[in-house]
């Protein structure tokens, strides 16, 4: 049993790596545009939204 009154140290997960996209998939580069767009507009929720579909997307090996 974890010791449930020590901090959980979560962190900011806008603070973590953003996902590459793949340069050979045209979603993943077009969501690397849009991620970049909502950065420069200070849209974070955009932007965490179009790291989620980055990773997620599908590739075959
Ligand atoms: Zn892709």
């Amino acid at each position: 049993m974890p010791d449930l009154t020590e901090a959980v140290q979560l962190g900011n997960p806008l603070d973590l790596v953003d996902p590459v996209p793949d340069a050979d998939c045209a979603v993943c580069v077009a969501l690397g545009g849009q991620r970049a767009e909502a950065r420069r507009l200070g849209d974070m929720t955009t932007v965490s939204d179009c790291n989620v579909e980055i990773r997620r997307h599908p590739h075959r090996p």
